[in-house]
């Protein structure tokens, strides 16, 4: 990896691109929906804007469950890290 090279990935919700450090990233484990900055968790992830427009909009239209394709549980606990970001500075 070059040195100073940042990897942008696609908001699920908004479609923004941002730098992978600014989103939080999800993936499907047994069916559960997780919080993750681990890219070797195995099975699909997705990323979202840490804001709660997008958590919303995410939930609500079930983008996740597209976005990961797979029928996921939205664990309160990630319902609310998705709530939560609405606040700056959530990271990791
Ligand atoms: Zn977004």
């Amino acid at each position: 990896m070059k040195k100073g090279h940042i990897p942008i990935r696609t908001c699920v919700a908004c479609r923004i691109k941002r730098p992978a450090y600014e989103m939080i990233r999800l993936a499907v484990l047994e069916k559960v929906l997780v919080k993750t900055n681990q890219i070797n968790i195995g099975g699909r992830g997705c990323y979202i804007c840490p804001s709660k427009i997008c958590a919303e909009k995410a939930l609500k239209k079930r983008l996740l469950q597209k976005a990961l394709r797979s029928e996921i549980e939205i664990l309160p606990s990630v319902q609310s890290i998705l709530d939560r970001s609405r606040q700056k500075g959530v990271c990791g």
